[in-house]
């Protein structure tokens, strides 16, 4: 049986390497010091982890002129040849997912059960993709009488690729995997909070026979790394996951080199439980999206629309549940709820208990921090909420429910969709005409019937309104990633317009 002592010991000797150099960047296969660092610390007892580089423009700029140089050999590759070398990289994935595991919740504070499993989610994305390169080209034949229309998919070229902190290694992978499946080269910019697992996945690459220049990793903050490589020439498009407002800064930023973009952004998802769902599972299903990881996750139910007929029971037995979390150390395989990432965002979240109490609102359950070391905060739950009430509009990202009543269905359909966001909807009810009815009308760009969050990767994962532009997943990843040509030859002797004549 693994314990936190063990998982300390082993994460000691994992770091060991990091505190002599720190976190150097890696471009074009080389490591690289920053001409300044920053520090990054555990949010279990703020103690430092190591320094890191801090890329700034220069360093993203030879980045992308390395992931430029890199890009018309990897391109050309055999997606045969490309699809080894991916699988290599999720066999490395499995056989370092401990480790991974391991500084992912140190460098931010996720409790072990959700990231040993989210280190082996990583190895699926690559294997996921590699195994969709060798047709990643792959067109259609569209004929009319007169023509043969030919198209084809081509990669768009070198890519930026930024990432937020929460489950950063496996978010790194997801948008990754498909970019160099597709034969994009790439320069990733991970968050300056959760350097840690980045650069061992670009190490990983770069020992799973990845050539120079193809993936580089450029450490920093948004302002200075992540800027600069979205306003850079060289770079065709660029992935994005974070704050729907990062997203409308990068847009600004990309508009004058005509940047695509992919945002994956914020949410503030409605689990909607009817009087006639299952309300044991559909208990179980809301504690879980709100309160795994940290309630740290785009895709999390954050607010609890509940029908009024069932709704004492329902609240009662939420904060029986609520109360009985068990919060602790992130490297304690029991925890269930760690700390959250940073103080700026700890001060942000326990903000909210507060604004709830101005609102309104009755907070049933936590509505404080945990005191002590660390960004720890209680599990939180707010009843007797409105829907426009601030706690229910905007995106909390901690463990933190606010729970709505309504009537009826078409009440819950005007709360649930009374949000800015769009991202996910999770739906609870027997009545198959009802579920049809409401996932048709539901403003969002992922649902789920009668069930938590559970992902199938060639589904399109995205979100609409201020959760996002765009779809990853199977083909999807591939239409961000490529550019589509045509090529119509003519079949005979059509007629031609003969003008002048
Ligand atoms: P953030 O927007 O603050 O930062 C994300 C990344 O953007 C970081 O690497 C940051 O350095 C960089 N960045 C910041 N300013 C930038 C700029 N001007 N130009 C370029 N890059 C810049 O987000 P966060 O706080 O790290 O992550 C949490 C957010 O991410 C939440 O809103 C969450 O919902 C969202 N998220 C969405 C999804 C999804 O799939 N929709 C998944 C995970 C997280």
């Amino acid at each position: 049986m693994t314990d936190l002592a063990t998982h300390l010991s082993k994460l000691d000797g994992h770091l060991a390497r990091f505190r002599g150099t720190g976190i150097l960047n890696l471009i074009n296969g080389k490591d690289v010091a920053g001409s300044q660092t920053f520090e990054t610390r555990s949010p279990v007892d703020e103690s430092l982890i190591c320094t890191v580089a801090k890329g700034e423009a220069s360093d993203i700029d030879a980045a992308a002129k390395a992931a430029k140089a890199a890009f018309p050999a990897w391109a050309a590759m055999s997606g045969a040849a490309r699809k080894k070398i991916l699988h290599r990289i999720a066999d490395l994935i499995v056989e370092r997912a401990e480790e991974i595991a391991l500084c992912e919740c140190w460098d931010t504070g996720q409790a072990y059960r959700f990231m040993s499993k989210a280190a082996l989610r990583g190895a699926e994305n690559f294997r996921y993709f590699a195994d969709l390169a060798p047709s990643a080209r792959d067109g259609q034949s569209l004929p009319t009488p007169t023509h043969m229309n030919v198209s084809s998919r081509s990669p768009i070229g070198p890519v930026g690729v930024i990432t937020p902190w929460n489950t950063p290694f496996m978010l790194s992978t997801w948008k990754i995997a498909p970019a160099l499946a597709a034969g994009c080269t790439v320069v990733h910019k991970p968050a300056e909070f959760s350097p840690l697992t980045a650069r061992i996945l670009a190490e990983i690459a770069h020992e799973a026979g990845l050539p120079e220049g193809v993936w580089n990793l450029v450490n920093g903050f948004g302002e200075g790394a992540g800027k600069a490589l979205t306003e850079h020439s060289d770079i065709k498009a660029i992935a994005f996951v974070g704050e729907s407002r990062t997203g409308s800064m990068i847009m600004k930023q990309g508009a004058d080199t005509l940047k695509r973009v992919h945002f994956e952004l914020g949410g503030k998802n409605p689990v909607i439980v009817f009087d006639d769902a299952d309300l044991d599972r559909a208990l179980d299903a809301a504690i879980f999206m709100i309160y795994s990881l940290n309630g740290e996750r785009c895709t999390s139910s954050s607010r609890l629309l509940i029908q009024e007929s069932v709704a004492d029971e329902f609240e009662a037995k939420l904060v029986e549940r609520v109360n009985n979390l068990k919060v602790g150390h992130p490297l304690d395989p029991a925890t269930e709820v760690g700390p959250l990432i940073h103080k700026t965002h700890f001060d942000k979240v326990t903000s909210y208990f507060d604004i709830a109490k101005s609102d309104g609102a009755k907070i049933a359950a936590g509505g404080a921090a945990l005191g002590g070391d660390g960004w720890y905060v209680k599990p939180t739950l707010f009843t007797g909420a409105s829907n426009d009430m601030t706690i229910a509009q905007e995106e909390i990202f901690g463990p933190v429910l606010t729970s709505i009543r309504f009537k009826d269905e078409a009440e819950a359909l005007t709360v649930a969709n009374d949000v800015q966001y769009g991202l996910t909807g999770y739906i609870w009810t027997n009545d198959v005409t009802r579920a049809l009815r409401f996932s048709e009308a539901l403003e969002a760009g992922m649902i789920w019937v009668n069930s938590e969050n559970v992902r199938h990767l060639p589904t399109p994962f995205g979100g609409v309104k201020a959760s996002g532009i765009g779809r990853d997943g199977g083909q999807w990843s591939f239409e961000f990633y490529m550019e589509q040509k045509n090529v119509a030859f003519a079949l005979g002797q059509h007629k031609i317009a003969r003008l002048g004549a």
